[in-house]
């Protein structure tokens, strides 16, 4: 699952794989990108925020993606067979003489002025693995509105950038709150966005994405996508049902008993 953690990891390895080099190939193939051309551009920059990616060219251009539920930016060796998905899940090529990046299924696929990007990316909040990470503006973003339910809170990206559904639901678990608790119930809104970042931090450096610390199959979350096997702390089954409206919607997993929908004392 494409969360923050993933994308900066993604655009590491495309920084590194692109950046400083003149690009010999560009090929974006959406239909409103599919004239523009950045071949003979340098690479100057990727950088994410929240779960946005932006690759910086000369010229002063930002070719920006979004990995949503699926996406992902792959690398190969020039004239290795790309084994991303099908050909027809590939939205952009960027290569230079040592490597192909190769966009699939990416989707807001955009090109636009750098200096321009706040259009796409200013509304986003703090970014929990941004170098200007800043927890206590986070605090303050998602304490302005108290009547939101905390699961709905912590997905919306102006309140604090890059985390998805599994970072959600293990946070919260973490912090014994129901994701159906109002923000303005939870006691201590400091330690689910310190919770968050531990989280997200942890998982940085590799694709993978534990949030117990075990990084063996089936033994990586508490309670993602654990629906009515028992809690690994009490052994009440975990409680599963939607959450949002839609679009927004998105499955909730909580242990009942560890997680109380009211303050409790
Ligand atoms: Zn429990």
């Amino acid at each position: 699952m494409p969360e923050g953690d993933t994308v900066w990891l993604a655009g590491r390895r495309l920084h590194g794989a692109l950046a400083g080099r003149v690009l010999t190939r560009s090929d974006l193939r959406v239909p409103q990108l599919a004239t523009s051309d950045l071949t003979g551009r340098e690479v100057t920059e990727v950088a994410t925020r929240g779960k946005h990616l932006l690759t910086r060219v000369a010229g002063g251009l930002t070719l920006h993606s979004h990995f949503r539920m699926d996406g992902a930016w792959r690398l190969f060796r020039p004239g290795v067979r790309w084994t991303g998905g099908p050909t027809h899940q590939v939205r952009a090529v960027l290569a230079n003489a040592e490597w192909h990046a190769v966009g699939y299924r990416l989707h807001d696929l955009a090109l636009l002025p750098t200096a321009e990007e706040d259009r796409l990316v200013g509304h986003l909040g703090p970014d929990l693995l941004g170098p200007d990470w800043d927890p206590d503006e986070a605090v303050r973003r998602l304490a302005a509105r108290p009547d939101v339910e905390i699961g709905a809170a912590l997905l919306d990206q102006r309140n604090l950038a890059g985390i998805g559904n599994l970072y959600k639901t293990e946070t919260l678990f973490l912090c014994g709150i129901s994701p159906y608790r109002r923000v303005g119930d939870v006691p201590d809104l400091p330690q689910v966005v310190r919770t968050a970042h531990r989280l997200l931090s942890a998982n940085r450096e590799h694709p993978e994405q534990s949030t117990t610390g075990s990084m063996r199959r089936g033994e990586q979350h508490w309670v993602f996508e654990r629906g009515r096997r028992p809690c690994r702390r009490c052994g009440t089954p975990i409680a599963i049902a939607e959450q949002g409206q839609p679009p927004q919607t998105r499955i909730a997993y909580w242990c009942p008993n560890c997680q109380p929908r009211h303050p409790t004392g």
